[in-house]
């Protein structure tokens, strides 16, 4: 290793949730400690399913992060090398084949990562390599955010206002992309290209291969190039399409994926009876149609709709296919791919600093109002920071407010707070680790949970029965994002009303979010089941009935993701069992045949839930 030419050497950058150059505060030091020792860097990312085990990401996040990565690779002017596999294994294997001086990265708080990094870190610093590791994330530290009895904070009020807010610490002000990062950045292929013009002559001390490679770990092939299976040997994948990101087979929208979804929840075995079956089709041939992206062609669509299985009504099927271009689906999820990335991200702030933030407080309550960010997804994997959002946020009131005496604006305060409950969830995450597994509250380790399989399928699906319920999750099957509102209400009808333990529901959201986080789908859940950190009340239970007639007054939400009511009175849209049979037959409803009936009552089911919640021990 000593005898390494350090002036030749490479600095690695391992992105990880941090797809985005500016605001970047561990690249812009690795494009630093690059130009001023005349280094190339080595922008990389590692797919380590391996390691994440239960916590790889689900289908949604994949999607999305398909397209991220080829967002930052265009950024990075084609220079991100990809890699699958155990993290340790191909970092220690490239600072074997390569001589590599440093490696930077961005801290990911999932307990898993932690833990896996802190061992990378040991193995590398063994092998001489400067490690450095920095803060992107978060907008404070979270080990650094404890309460006047050094104890960690366990109810997010006094944690925002006095933890973070009273600190006395701002958060870190966003930076400017790095000069110059482009002089500096290299690949696995322009290394292997150089080796190539590069060899015979200066075989062995090709630049940057390391010299102590040996022919055992078959980087260097016997006339001393680079060895063309670096795949097998370093896990190095050569193309983003080769990660298989995107769900496979002949079709690459949603449709498919239930296959394994229902592996992944353990409901491989649960069957349906012949007419939950016939409740389904429609819906599952709907979706289909609804998700065809970009890459996969109208001929895929006419396919999937001639397998969907004989229960299924083949008139509406052809339908829907002929609604295709009408509906715009094909469109929509090209603007959807079109926003993810660095560039996408800060667009979808703008847009909402312009015509969100004015009514953020009341407004983020109504599904249907484009009072929410959508920044969920960008600001989990990273491509823009929470530092930017922050300031950026706060500099756009300022300069509407500019002149006026009092300041202070209550939308803003409350779009930062929420940005203070991200905050918290990682704060959450990490002083109790086993937040995504385990409720925090001991009382609730031998809760008596009903965990029905059928009931579970049908909230699945949105087919419970409760329009607003299915509406929130065929939004969340449809689109990948399900609005906070929504999330709440499906959230505790599961829990609550349904008795179905809260680690299916997280499953199901982190199969099929595309802002699917470890910290916040973990806190989320525990919060709404009330087995959390803070001591919720038992009897936050949210009436789905009542919820859809406050926030969805118009019903415009639910026939949005629930169109067979489209025609039904608003009078009943929110409890269609109780219209009269000729309301119904007008309006083409037929209970049960278009839209099911209840999949419980409402009121004795919370009764239920009121009992066995507080007959728990305290
Ligand atoms: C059961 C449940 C599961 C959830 N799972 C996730 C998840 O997997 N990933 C995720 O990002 N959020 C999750 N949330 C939190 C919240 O619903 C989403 O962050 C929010 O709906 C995202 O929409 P937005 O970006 O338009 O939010 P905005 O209202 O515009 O808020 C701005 C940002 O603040 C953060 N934020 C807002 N609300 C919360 C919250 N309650 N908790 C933590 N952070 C918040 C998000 O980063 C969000 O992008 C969950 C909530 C519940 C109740």
């Amino acid at each position: 290793m000593c005898s390494k030419n350090r002036q030749e050497s490479l600095v690695i950058y391992w992105f990880r949730q941090d797809l985005r150059l500016s605001d970047h505060p561990g690249l812009t030091k690795a494009v630093d400690l690059a130009l001023a020792n005349n280094r190339k860097l080595l922008p990389i990312y590692i797919l380590d399913d391996e390691n994440a085990q239960t916590y790889r990401l689900g289908g949604a996040s994949r999607w999305w992060l398909h397209y991220s990565l080829g967002s930052l690779a265009t950024s990075l002017k084609g220079n991100l090398n990809y890699f699958s596999g155990n993290a340790e294994k191909i970092l220690c294997s490239l600072v074997k084949t390569f001589d590599i001086s440093a490696v930077y990265w961005t801290i990911a708080y999932e307990p898993w990562r932690l833990q896996r990094d802190l061992a990378i870190k040991a193995a590398l610093i063994k092998q001489k390599v400067e490690i450095k590791v920095f803060n992107g994330s978060l907008l404070w530290e979270p080990s650094r955010i404890l309460s006047q009895s050094n104890q960690p904070y366990k109810v997010f009020t006094p944690f925002y206002r006095k933890g973070c807010l009273a600190s006395g610490v701002e958060p870190r002000k966003p930076i400017a992309i790095p000069a110059n990062f482009e002089k500096t950045l290299t690949s696995i292929k322009s290394l292997i290209q150089q080796s190539n013009s590069d060899l015979p002559q200066s075989h062995p001390n090709t630049r940057n291969i390391n010299p102590n490679s040996t022919q055992s770990n078959r980087i260097v092939t016997t006339d001393g190039r680079l060895d063309r299976t670096l795949d097998r040997t370093i896990g190095y994948v050569e193309s983003l399409e080769n990660l298989r990101l995107l769900p496979t087979g002949s079709t690459k929208n949603w449709g498919k994926i239930f296959a394994s979804v229902e592996k992944h929840t353990s409901l491989s075995n649960t069957t349906l009876t012949k007419k939950q079956s016939s409740l389904l089709t429609p819906l599952l041939a709907e979706e289909q149609i609804a998700n065809v992206d970009k890459n996969s062609d109208r001929r895929l669509a006419e396919e999937q709709i001639a397998n969907v299985d004989k229960n299924s009504d083949r008139r509406l099927a052809e339908e829907q296919i002929a609604n295709v271009d009408k509906n715009s689906d094909r469109r929509l999820a090209e603007e959807q791919i079109a926003k993810i990335g660095e560039t996408g991200a800060k667009k979808v702030l703008t847009q909402f600093l312009k015509i969100g933030l004015s009514d953020y407080k009341a407004g983020r309550n109504y599904p249907i109002r484009a009072n929410v960010s959508r920044l969920s997804p960008h600001l989990h994997f990273g491509e823009i920071s929470p530092n930017h959002v922050w300031y950026t946020a706060k500099s756009s009131i300022s300069k509407k407010k500019s002149g006026q005496k009092n300041q202070f604006d209550e939308n803003l305060d409350h779009f930062c707070s929420e940005l203070g409950w991200r905050e918290f969830s990682y704060h959450l995450l990490y002083h109790f680790p086993t937040l995504p597994y385990e409720s925090l509250q001991v009382k609730f380790k031998n809760f008596p949970w009903l965990n029905d399989k059928t009931q579970l399928k049908r909230w699945q699906r949105g087919q419970t029965g409760y329009p607003i319920v299915d509406a929130g999750m065929r939004e969340l099957w449809q689109t990948g994002y399900m609005h906070n509102r929504l999330r709440m209400i499906v959230g505790s009808f599961l829990v609550k009303n349904l008795l179905i333990d809260w680690r299916y529901g997280r499953d199901w959201f982190w199969e099929c979010l595309f802002d699917a986080d470890l910290a916040n789908n973990s806190a989320g859940w525990q919060w709404i089941a009330g087995c959390g950190a803070d001591t919720a009340p038992s009897y936050r239970i949210f009436n789905p009935i009542l919820q859809g007639t406050k926030f969805d007054p118009d019903g415009a939400y639910i026939k949005k993701y629930v169109p067979e009511l489209t025609n039904l009175p608003i009078k009943y849209l929110f409890t269609p069992w109780e219209a009269p049979l000729t309301v119904l037959t007008e309006a083409g409803i037929e209970l049960d045949k278009t839209y099911p009936r209840p999949i419980i009552d409402i009121k004795s089911s919370r009764n239920r839930a009121l009992q066995v919640f507080s007959s728990l021990k305290k």
